[in-house]
């Protein structure tokens, strides 16, 4: 038996969308599909006005854009997470301060972040682990207190709510990721630009638009259009678009499959946690599970490691997530930890991730959790 670590998530309404759109003969950025997926995002999320970009990685690039983001300021954000969090603010030149994580849900610690504030911080960028919410109201009462900026990173984490809002749609700005390894996808790459403040809805349509008023200029709002500003090609194209709608379309379908194969996880691997040999995720009572991820921590790294070659031995693939940023090449350059850091390698060194995806079937869920039970049995 093979259980494969991820499948991008297809629901057999994208081939007849993306048809559609090739034939439509209009398929370059903010066509038709663009526009209803827009639409959908904004009315479900309740929020201002939404982007589609070409991945969630854009979208945090054109966030730093519009919030000025020069030379010397300060970004403040956890080191576990991926590149991109640190990276579009990189290239426009700040330097990044890491704060450790909470180990309960591997977000940014909101008790250490005050003191990592200084005359030069800019933005706190909460990244929302595994789509489990951040402590929102503590981070933005910092940002209000500070006069700061708060950007989400919520590439994992659509269709989750922190006290009953969307995330995403807490902070100034947030980012979505429709990378084939998220909940949905547009075709493979894909992100999405949530704009919560209405100072930034026109800038971000000329951004997106290399710098041009041309989305103006396409409503009518302007007889020609040209260069007004700094921008880029921040365009997702029409017929991602269109993947995307097919997956729009279905997204109950897609979060009910995925929760139903969390809760399976969960409830087959309770009594390994009873017995400490696991440790679970934990869901805070004003957050929401979405079922990006499910992932279980072991005793440390050395089990880390027999686990998943034990488990690759039964055709599970299992993967680690990521190398903590403060411990690469790159922070030597771009970035410092702020005070102690107690819970971010460590944590992230004994996580695993578990199989999880649109479709994935009972005998191989029921194949992980009995090899997990049987590697602890065995030890
Ligand atoms: C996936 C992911 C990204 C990057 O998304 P892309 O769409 O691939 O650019 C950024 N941040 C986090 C936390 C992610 O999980």
């Amino acid at each position: 038996m093979k259980v494969a670590f991820n499948k991008p998530p297809n629901t057999g309404n994208e081939e007849r969308y993306v048809l559609e759109a090739i034939k439509s003969e209009k398929i370059s950025g903010n066509g038709k599909f663009t526009q209803k997926c827009e639409n959908w995002f904004e009315k479900s999320l309740n929020c201002q006005k939404t982007l589609l970009t070409p991945s969630c990685t854009h979208a945090l690039e054109m966030a730093a854009i519009l919030l000025d983001i020069k030379e010397g300021d300060e970004i403040i954000m956890p080191s576990y997470t991926f590149v991109s969090t640190a990276n579009a603010f990189v290239l426009r030149g700040a330097t990044i301060v890491f704060v450790d994580i909470r180990p309960d849900t591997m977000n940014i610690d909101e008790t250490k972040i005050a003191k990592a504030i200084t005359k030069k911080t800019k933005v706190i960028v909460p990244v929302h682990y595994a789509g489990v919410a951040c402590e929102m109201d503590t981070i933005m009462a910092l940002a209000k207190k500070y006069g700061l900026y708060v950007v989400e990173d919520a590439a994992q984490a659509i269709m989750s709510f922190y006290k009953g809002k969307a995330l995403g749609t807490i902070g100034h700005l947030g980012a979505f990721s429709f990378h084939e390894t998220k909940n949905i996808t547009s075709a493979g790459e894909g992100g999405l630009l949530i704009i919560n403040d209405v100072r930034f809805v026109k800038r971000a349509e000329i951004i997106r638009e290399k710098g041009t008023n041309r989305t103006q200029f396409f409503r009518g709002e302007v007889d020609k259009y040209s260069w007004v500003d700094i921008g880029s090609s921040y365009l997702l194209n029409d017929v991602s678009a269109a993947y995307l709608w097919g997956q729009l379309e279905k997204i109950e379908d897609i979060q009910k499959d995925r929760l139903n194969s969390w809760n399976i996880y969960f409830e087959g691997l309770k009594n390994l946690q009873k017995d400490r040999c696991v440790e679970l995720p934990n869901i805070p009572k004003e957050c929401t599970n979405n079922a990006h991820m499910f992932y279980i921590k072991v005793k440390d790294l050395q089990t880390r490691t027999d686990i998943i070659e034990h488990l690759k031995r039964h055709g599970i693939n299992v993967v680690f997530h990521y190398v903590p940023l403060h411990s690469s090449l790159g922070a030597e350059k771009f970035a410092r930890f702020e005070d102690k850091e107690v819970y971010t390698t460590k944590e992230s060194d004994r996580l695993l991730r578990l199989p999880m995806f649109y479709g994935l079937e009972q005998k191989h869920r029921d194949a992980v959790i009995l090899a997990i039970w049987k590697f602890f049995n065995e030890a």
